[in-house]
């Protein structure tokens, strides 16, 4: 029986790269919280994506609450975002006590619908807009940031599946007020466990954040910002990252080639294939969308290939908001949820197993 191919493989994605000098290096300076390795990182991050200020923190999420937060987002404030991740902003408007406002996505780019935050826009007053870059794909990130800011509102980027995509030459996470990174280790820039990032231009902005990360201190024991938390990027992971960093365009470009390759070899079969195969879209996730896709995962898992379903409930629809669920209306949204398939796509899947899987799907459209 041949190797299965899986989803993701962080054996493949750190092959050739030297994770034990930067973690000796750590130990070796026996500091090991808000260091060198983290202010390092943040001046290499910021450099890379061509932006004043990035600030490490605990994870993606936390980058999510602690943006929210700087932004003065409060209990009881409507925050507009869409349904169709993996109730990653969802949680963070709840740690705060925030209220989503959904707005539907685009059928095409499965990211938040420009038309969508326009009519939203009109009849509700949110304190701020999260737009998720989703499947590493970007928005029209331009056109939401317009709108929004038109109506005096911020915009976050959820950058965690989109870091090095770009748009008109502008980095994710750089176009709206503030942008928030993940780096589990399966995102597109992965540390060897949890870590996050928050970037933006503005200064200030930049210092709420910083004193928000580390209890609200200002200085030393001294509290300035109220919903504070302690949520710091630790040196071992930073210096990790720091090893990374310098790969994840060639990283990125691997992902999309393998996207291509898909996108070819399936333009003609009864699937709706990634947009977008150009610098807006990293591929973090390769996202089929077909009917009846539960028999297709069980051709291919026959087949010794792994899929998976991101994601299959939507916000609204998820128990702990059952009583929301009758109360939307976002038709993209419910049909994306049970149309999308994931496959294999990640930097290091050998090209034997690309077209394993080609030739897996193509043998599955072509039965009677
Ligand atoms: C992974 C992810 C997050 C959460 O990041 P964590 O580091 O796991 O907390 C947030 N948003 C999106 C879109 C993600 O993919």
């Amino acid at each position: 029986m041949t190797q299965s191919v899986p989803l993701f493989s962080a054996q493949a994605v750190n092959a050739g790269i030297d994770l034990m000098a930067p973690v000796a290096r750590v130990i070796d300076s026996h500091w090991y919280i808000l260091g060198r390795e983290t202010a390092g990182f943040e001046s290499e991050f910021a450099e890379y994506l061509q932006i004043g200020h990035c600030i490490g923190v605990a994870n993606g999420t936390d980058a999510l609450e602690l943006a929210l937060r700087a932004l003065d987002v409060m209990q009881g404030d409507e925050v507009v975002i869409c349904a169709n991740a993996g109730f990653y902003a969802n949680t963070a408007l709840r740690l705060i006590g925030a209220r989503a406002q959904y707005v539907d996505i685009d059928p095409a780019t499965l990211t938040m619908s420009v038309d969508g935050l326009r009519v939203a826009l009109e009849s509700c007053r949110p304190k701020a807009v999260v737009v998720t870059h989703l499947y590493g794909q970007m928005a029209d990130i331009e056109a939401l940031t317009q709108i929004a800011n038109a109506a005096g509102v911020p915009v976050i980027e959820d950058c965690a599946q989109s870091h090095g995509a770009r748009r008109n030459g502008q980095q994710a996470g750089t176009v709206g007020t503030i942008g928030t990174f993940s780096f589990y280790p399966t995102k597109n820039l992965g540390a060897l466990g949890d870590g996050g990032a928050i970037v933006c231009g503005d200064e200030a902005l930049a210092q709420r954040v910083r004193q928000l990360r580390q209890y609200g201190w200002a200085t030393k024991y001294h509290v300035a910002a109220d919903g504070g938390c302690n949520s710091r990027l630790d040196e071992i992971q930073a210096a990790i990252l720091r090893a990374k960093l310098p790969h994840l365009d060639a990283w990125n470009s691997q992902r999309r080639s393998i996207a291509q390759r898909y996108n070819q070899a399936f333009a003609n079969l009864p699937v709706c294939c990634p947009v977008s195969t150009g610098d807006d879209y990293v591929a973090h996730l390769y996202v089929l969308r077909m009917k009846n896709r539960d028999a297709f995962r069980q051709f291919l898992g026959a087949h010794g290939i792994a899929t998976d379903i991101h994601y299959p409930v939507p916000d609204h629809r998820q128990a702990v908001v059952e009583n929301e669920h009758g109360q939307w209306e976002l038709p993209h949204t419910e049909s994306a949820c049970t149309e999308v398939v994931t496959l294999p796509c990640f930097p290091g899947l050998p090209d034997a197993d690309v077209a394993r899987v080609i030739e897996a799907v193509t043998r599955y459209f072509s039965q009677d």
